[in-house]
């Protein structure tokens, strides 16, 4: 579903992005990690249509979503209008409210989006991304801010949307046991390019994994 060929991105002379690529499959879960600075939002930035690569191509599928770590909900609308701003056909409330029950939210469809906790605030930004029914789902270190308990929630949260929704999703994050948690497949990005790539979900072996986390960290 997702297809990244020999992409390379300049700002001036540096170059972040180095002729990288990348696949994902359908309704796979890949968790991108790489060093501060390294580019992985300018990659999520070019998988979501923000922005254009220098050279190489970019094919993804025409409905997706970003979330990124701040919330970016309109603060002069109510949660329920949050979530339907992608929408344009009949139903779009029931699709909402259906989806903000998915995250929990039902009750919270008239509040306000400054009287949200930072974990309520991401549910939303979550119902707001699949409500169009993606295909793919872009997340940029979207748990970064919550604290340990909430995030582990989130885990769970994310976990269940992905059985019903069947979106691909790649997640960046800079927490290893956070990749470990989610992913089908871990890469890790190194000079401007995916450096090395981690089954995770074929490798249950406990040792296995093991030795992937010990890897990572050492590559962080
Ligand atoms: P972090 O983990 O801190 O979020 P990142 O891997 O997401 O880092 P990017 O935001 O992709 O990193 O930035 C990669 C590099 O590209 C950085 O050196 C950044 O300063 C530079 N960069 C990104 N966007 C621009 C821009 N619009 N103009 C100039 N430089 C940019
Ligand atoms: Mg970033």
């Amino acid at each position: 579903s997702v297809d990244v060929r020999d992409v390379r991105r300049k700002f001036g002379d540096r170059v972040v992005l180095d002729d990288l690529s990348l696949t994902i499959g359908e309704s796979e879960f890949v968790v991108l990690l790489g060093p501060s600075g390294c580019g992985k939002s300018t990659l999520l930035r070019l998988l979501g249509g923000l922005d254009r690569p220098d050279a190489g191509t970019v094919t993804v599928p025409r409905e997706r979503a970003i979330v990124f770590q701040n919330d970016r909900l309109l603060p002069w609308q109510r949660v329920l209008r949050n979530v339907t701003i992608g929408l344009y056909e009949a139903g779009a409330d029931e699709r909402a409210l259906a989806v903000l029950d998915e995250v929990g939210l039902k009750d919270h469809a008239r509040a306000w989006p400054k009287t949200l906790s930072g974990g309520e605030a991401q549910r939303v930004s979550l119902a707001r991304a699949l409500v169009t029914e993606p295909d793919l789902v872009l997340l940029d270190e979207p748990f970064a801010a919550l604290d340990a308990i909430t995030r582990l929630r989130m885990h769970d949260l994310v976990r269940e949307l992905r059985r019903k929704h069947n979106a691909a999703m790649l997640l960046v994050t800079h927490d290893v046991d956070e990749a470990i948690a989610l992913a089908d497949r871990i890469l890790v990005m190194s000079d401007g390019r995916i450096g090395s790539s981690y089954d995770v979900r074929l490798d249950q072996d406990e040792r296995a994994i093991g030795t992937a986390r010990e890897d990572l960290r050492a590559s962080l």
